[in-house]
């Protein structure tokens, strides 16, 4: 599939009427900020935006301006141009099905996407989509609205744990800084994002109190069967409270969310978790990724703690 430049896609959002903007089940604040962030500088600039994700917006993104516009892909639309953000093309539920467009354009920062499924605009060394809709923003050489610059800036503090991770650089900060002067308000961004119902609380205790850590201490695990899972509302943000452990490299949380289907998620200070994600059949970043797992809870559990284990071994 054919490869677009920035000013490429500019030219596309000048020229084109109507779009719909999409991205990942699970939606997390990069996904769901760059699709808004996006969808408000289009309308600034007298187009049709209309944000399609197919899935449960969590409780902590409902802040973002615009989240209450977000539809899912329950019916059939139009419109000019798809563009699918921060994911490959295969993990956006129905919208494929739904939508009929002109053109669609992936664009993306994760390096497991190989741009085979749609074409596409991806910077693996980008921290974050919306440091990448950033550019193409300035590209476009239009202004950041306040509402966009929110959007954007959650997109960015999120994917790089407010500024702090590895793929953090000099632009990242700069974006950010840039997205503040725009009215992007960082403490309203952080108290709403780490907020948390006082029974996703009660929830990590109880998953703190089943974590394990395996790999001669270098790995730890949250392994939650179905049941457990069905009596919690979330479980974001659960892996960080594990990926501290002193010692600790890779952190996975497991979920068992339906008969033979299990979510992985796993996060790292060195390995590299997107190899031992693709594995799977996933993907994501050197220390971010994740994958589905097609088995019972037990099976499951077991294949992630032995691929864990082989690949901290390979790598001692
Ligand atoms: P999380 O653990 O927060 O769900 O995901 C971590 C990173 O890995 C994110 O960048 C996410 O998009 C990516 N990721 C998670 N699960 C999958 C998956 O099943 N397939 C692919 N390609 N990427 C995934
Ligand atoms: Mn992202």
């Amino acid at each position: 599939m054919r490869e677009y430049t920035l000013e490429e896609i500019a030219g596309v959002l000048r020229e084109e009427k109507s779009f719909i903007l999409t991205g990942h089940e699970n939606p997390d604040g990069d996904c769901t900020g760059s699709t808004l962030g996006l969808a408000h500088i289009l309308r600034s600039l007298g187009k049709q935006a209309t944000v399609i994700i197919d899935d449960k917006l969590p409780r902590f993104l409902s802040f973002l301006p615009g989240a209450v516009e977000i539809r899912r892909a329950d019916e059939p639309v139009e419109a000019d141009v798809l563009l699918v953000l921060d994911t490959v093309p295969t993990r956006i539920g129905r919208v494929l099905e739904q939508v009929k467009v002109k053109k669609a354009i992936n664009i993306d920062h994760h390096e497991t996407n190989d741009g085979s499924h749609m074409d596409h605009h991806i910077e693996s060394q980008a921290a974050a989509t919306a440091e990448v809709i950033y550019k193409l923003v300035k590209t476009l050489g239009v202004p950041f609205t306040k509402e966009a610059a929110m959007c954007l800036y959650t997109g960015l503090a999120t994917d790089t744990g407010y500024f702090r991770y590895a793929n953090t650089t000099p632009f990242t900060m700069r974006a950010g800084a840039d997205l503040i002067e725009a009215g992007a308000v960082p403490y309203i961004v952080s108290e709403a994002v780490d907020e948390r119902p006082y029974q996703t609380v009660v929830d990590l205790s109880a998953a703190l109190d089943r974590m394990e850590c395996f790999a001669g201490g270098r790995a730890c695990g949250i392994f939650l069967d179905a049941p457990t899972v069905a009596k919690m509302e979330t479980t974001e943000g659960f892996i960080d409270s594990i990926r501290i452990i002193e010692g600790v490299d890779i952190a996975v949380v497991l979920k068992m969310k339906e008969e033979k289907l299990c979510r992985v998620s796993m996060r790292s200070k060195r390995a590299n978790v997107s190899a031992l994600a693709t594995q799977f059949g996933g993907g994501g970043h050197e220390h971010a990724a994740g994958c589905t797992l097609h088995m019972g809870y037990e099976d499951a559990k077991k294949t992630i703690m032995e691929a864990i284990t082989r690949a901290l071994e390979a790598q001692a």
